[in-house]
């Protein structure tokens, strides 16, 4: 089979099985087949797939239409331009989370050595980019989960930046590592209402894990946790930097006002949804 009739008869394939995208992902599987760019594929179009690249593009695809998220069977997913090993113990990154990272690394980036808390870390993603771009950073990295904090571990090695960062394990609702005061605290928790996880779409419901995604019975759960447990471990210009799912960004400032914080900003992600909510200690 030419790689040009295994394109065309995977997208099929992949868009019968509800696959979103399907012509993109088959491209990203030929080229991990290839071991190619995916921008050099049109350049292959009348290769012959080798017995042994045809058997592991059979596999992949019967995979990807049984809905196992596209960067699981790549085993990677590219955030801020940096590739992170991802698998069934972490979130796969989203890209609507790059705008958090962002807003991280430029708001510390001016400081000689801030300290920042990636609260439920997963993949290490955010701690890892916010590192990267602020080499003088201490980084903390934490997450309830043993398995996350291995794939964090891994991913900051990958990129240089294992000794700038500290992994603790613990479930963040109970406390916040270390005694220091932080000059940023960023998270994108678990937010999605928990009666609202059966409609996920299948690649999110089966295979992302719940943990990460399960706000409780209004998804704002830990939105209420940081809300209290930050802002006395936060240095008076600090700030508390947040994720939030569709529709809960009012909320949560509303939730932030209460527990004593100063004004937010919110910001809209690409689809203009207001997705990061900054919070500042209020004025004394
Ligand atoms: N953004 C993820 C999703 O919509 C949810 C991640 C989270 O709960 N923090 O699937």
């Amino acid at each position: 089979m030419t790689a040009a009739e295994a394109l065309q008869t995977a997208t099929t394939t992949l868009a019968t099985a509800g696959v979103e995208a399907p012509r993109v992902d088959a491209e990203w599987l030929l080229a991990h087949v290839l071991d190619c760019p995916r921008a050099e594929l049109a350049l292959r179009h009348s290769n012959i797939l080798t017995d042994a690249q045809q058997t592991e593009w059979d596999a992949l695809i019967v995979q990807r239409a049984e809905r196992i998220p596209l960067q699981h069977l790549l085993g990677t997913a590219v955030f801020c331009g940096l590739e992170m090993e991802v698998n069934a113990h972490v979130l796969v990154p989203r890209p609507e989370t790059e705008l958090l990272a962002e807003q991280a690394w430029g708001s510390v980036s001016g400081l000689p050595s801030p300290t920042v808390l990636d609260f439920g870390t997963g993949s290490g993603c955010l701690a890892i980019v916010v590192a990267a771009h602020c080499p003088g950073a201490r980084v903390m990295a934490l997450d309830v989960s043993p398995e996350a904090l291995v794939v964090a571990r891994a991913n900051a090695e990958r990129h240089g930046v294992a000794a700038h960062i500290e992994f603790h394990e613990g479930d963040g609702r109970e406390g916040l590592p270390s005694e220091d005061a932080f000059d940023l605290v960023l998270a994108n928790p678990p937010y999605i209402p928990t009666g609202d996880l059966p409609a996920l779409q299948t690649e999110v419901r089966e295979h992302d894990p719940a943990l990460a995604l399960d706000g409780g019975v209004d998804g704002l759960e830990f939105y209420r946790a940081l809300a209290k447990l930050v802002l006395p471990r936060l240095k008076p210009t600090g700030r508390l930097m947040l994720e939030v799912g569709d529709g809960q960004a009012e909320a949560v400032a509303a939730l932030l006002a209460e527990a004593g914080w100063g004004e937010c900003d919110l910001l809209p992600d690409l689809n203009k949804v207001l997705r990061i909510v900054i919070a500042s200690p209020a004025n004394p």
